[in-house]
């Protein structure tokens, strides 16, 4: 991801935070083994971001993360998480039109 990628990426998630479904998330780009993860603690959401992703991958994590937080937190990926993750996909790219 270039810098500009980069601070693109914050600002999608920043005006992601707007939304009052994600007032109590936090999202962060860290080294981690896994492409992305979310958890939840004392009730606030903790979304970590790969930082080796590219930005077209970050986004894709991203939506997925979001949408474990819209609607399942135990990884069971089902009919309604793919609903919100698809919906989630078309919120960011909106986002990212900005
Ligand atoms: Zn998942």
């Amino acid at each position: 991801m270039t810098p500009l990628e980069a601070k693109k990426f914050r600002e999608i998630c920043n005006n992601l935070k707007k939304l009052p479904a994600f007032s109590k998330v936090i999202i962060r780009r860290k080294k981690i083994t896994d492409h992305g993860h979310v958890y939840e603690k004392d009730g606030m959401y903790y979304i970590n971001i790969s930082n080796t992703a590219s930005f077209s991958e970050a986004l894709y994590h991203l939506a997925h993360e979001c949408a474990h937080v819209l609607s399942d937190m135990n990884d069971t990926h089902g009919p309604v998480f793919a609903l919100f993750e698809e919906c989630m996909r078309n919120i960011i790219s909106f986002l990212n039109g900005y």
